[in-house]
């Protein structure tokens, strides 16, 4: 063994214990830390022949990256859709590279039984039955990916061909019908073959992100009975808006198609009450697709996709050898996903749900939503700002007053995240250069709101 290596070995405790301290010492001042850094430390070094252990690493890492590393995992990191990591999903997450199992198969360890039973509370968290099956993806882009997989599988099987065993050519050009898609749901129908140009958005509701049911109906009308696949979205990225799950759903009464629901973050309404009514229909969906380490506060990556044909999803995904075995009744995750090899993601999921329950949970997303409301409201009443659409979750949509221009909103989010106090991103909404601000962090209050709001007005006020 190396010395170095060996020296590690016989410290390692200690050297638990340091990176411990470290982690905790950061932890401690994250909600002070600039929510955004200015990035890269200079230019890059080279390869080192005789490394310094885990101690020298350690203490590298600290002098030369740490400073440039973000306050995403912070209370006012408001870009996108974030989350950071819960202590107990954290604990999971250094558990699960502790034990470094691999979760391709069942053979020797019960780490996939964990994952399954994971996937069982989930599905109770969402709302979702016994006929969804689920499996751990790293992110909500491969949950679609895996989802809309099992949907070109399903089209085949309507068609009379096989298209993991045949190709694509064997099936031909697929309809994919969506009001207002994610961006990737894009990638996932470019990587699958079916090609971004298969994607046809449908009309959406007036003034929303919502899809028209009607104006879906007709299009799956004109298609003569051909099956298609529906994505519909359970939360988009924008406004937060939801299609009518169930009008969709019922549609299959008529048309043939497959119902893949893109609820990335969206799915956590679930959890409240007062929200729950929008993900009503969610288990009449052929697939899902939600995220964990948005709205669940686990460290990134983690995502889950449910689908109700797992039969069409091992069609898709095995991977039958004599060593590995092939897929039987229920099949080892290594014929469910797109890895074979795989980490046990469902580790800092099973630690945040243990910990906390669906009360914790709970309560983050309706603090969340409370705080998303509170800065609506103040942001409706300022004269500087306008909003833009009802906040209907957890995602404030506003720009400037008048009519901004986009370089008016880049300054704006610019001089935000200057200060150092938030951190929110851009979109267009409707044609007009606007922002989001989205709430998902475990950590984030009603002060830490109220210096996001001092910060936008400062900003504003500055122009
Ligand atoms: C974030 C998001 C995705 C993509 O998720 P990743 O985890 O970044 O892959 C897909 N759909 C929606 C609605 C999202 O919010």
């Amino acid at each position: 063994m190396h010395p170095r290596l060996g020296e590690d070995l016989a410290r390692l405790p200690e050297l638990l214990d340091a990176v411990g301290d470290r982690a905790a010492h950061v932890l401690a001042g994250l909600a002070d830390r600039p929510v955004v850094t200015p990035g890269a430390p200079g230019p890059v070094e080279p390869l080192p022949d005789e490394g310094s252990g885990t101690d020298g690493a350690l203490k590298l890492f600290a002098q030369r990256w740490e400073p440039g590393f973000s306050g995403s995992a912070g209370p006012r990191y408001l870009g996108f859709v974030t989350g950071g990591a819960t202590p107990a999903a954290l604990a999971g997450d250094w558990l699960t590279a502790a034990f470094d199992q691999n979760v391709s198969n069942r053979t020797g360890s019960a780490a996939a039984d964990l994952e399954q039973e994971t996937i069982g509370w989930l599905r109770g968290l969402f709302g979702l039955g016994e006929a969804h099956a689920g499996v751990f993806v790293s992110g909500a882009t491969t949950s679609n990916l895996v989802g809309l997989a099992v949907a070109r599988e399903w089209v085949g099987e309507r068609r009379g061909v096989s298209v993991t065993q045949d190709g694509l050519a064997a099936l031909g050009p697929v309809d994919v019908l969506s009001g207002a898609a994610h961006s990737s749901i894009g990638k996932a129908l470019s990587v699958l073959g079916l090609g971004r140009g298969a994607l046809r958005q449908v009309r959406t509701l007036d003034g929303r992100e919502a899809v028209d049911v009607a104006a879906l109906a007709d299009e799956l009308a004109a298609l003569d009975g051909r099956p298609a696949v529906v994505v519909a979205n359970a939360g988009t990225v924008n406004t937060v808006d939801f299609d009518d799950l169930r009008a969709i759903a019922a549609l299959r009464a008529r048309y043939p198609f497959w119902l893949h629901v893109d609820a990335a973050f969206g799915a956590f309404a679930a959890l409240s009450p007062a929200h729950a009514h929008l993900v009503d229909g969610l288990d009449a969906a052929d697939s899902v697709c939600v995220d964990l380490h948005k709205w669940l506060n686990v460290p990134y990556d983690a995502a889950v996709q449910f689908t109700r044909r797992r039969d069409l999803q091992v069609a898709a995904f095995h991977n039958a050898s004599p060593y590995l075995g092939a897929p039987t009744g229920d099949p080892d995750p290594v014929h469910l996903a797109p890895e074979n090899s795989r980490r046990l993601r469902a580790l800092p999921a099973w630690f945040a749900l243990t910990a906390y329950g669906r009360a914790g949970h709970r309560e983050i997303v309706e603090r969340n939503c409370a705080e998303a409301a509170r800065l609506g409201a103040s942001l409706a009443a300022d004269p500087a700002f306008r909003l833009l659409a009802p906040v209907r979750l957890n995602v404030v949509c506003f720009t400037l007053a008048g009519r901004p221009a986009q370089q008016d909103v880049d300054a704006l989010l610019r001089r935000v995240a200057a200060s150092g106090e938030a951190f929110l991103t851009p979109t267009v909404y409707d044609g007009v250069p606007a922002v989001r601000a989205a709430f998902s962090n475990w950590r984030t209050t009603a002060t830490d709101t109220d210096r996001v709001l001092a910060a936008l007005r400062a900003a504003a006020g500055a122009s």
